[in-house]
């Protein structure tokens, strides 16, 4: 699916082989941004696989929702700011945009938080900025 030297989809690293691509197949994420830029990464190119397995066990769905954001365009991922928590996890909070196959713009205002399980950073959970 991927072409070669196309810019990353999360628009940190200037091409998806040398940013998320490594990942996706299978490298550990150096940190939980790293690991949050892929699985955004992940949505654009709807790798489902790496969704998955990028998901906390204890959080994760039994299956993605089918084509949720399959027919929507995605527009770009800002991460606002990130902090370390006192028990170790990791907190990003991001800014994810998107649009509709309605052609109506959707702004993703996220804090997510990630925890390492086996020395390899997962998905946690995530909830809107209060
Ligand atoms: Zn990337």
């Amino acid at each position: 699916m991927a072409k070669s030297s196309q810019a990353c989809p999360c628009g940190y690293g200037p091409h998806y082989e040398q940013c998320c691509q490594p990942l996706h197949l299978g490298q550990p994420a150096p940190s939980a941004e790293a690991l949050m830029r892929a699985r955004y990464s992940a949505y654009v190119l709807d790798q489902r696989d790496y969704l998955v397995a990028s998901w906390h066990p204890d959080t994760r769905p039994a299956e993605l929702e089918p084509n949720s954001h399959a027919a929507s365009r995605w527009l770009g991922l800002k991460i606002v700011q990130q902090r370390a928590l006192p028990n170790g996890d990791w907190q990003v909070e991001f800014v994810a945009r998107y649009r509709q196959a309605s052609g109506k713009a959707v702004r993703l205002h996220e804090i997510s938080r990630f925890c390492q399980v086996d020395g390899q950073w997962r998905y946690l959970d995530g909830h809107a900025p209060t």
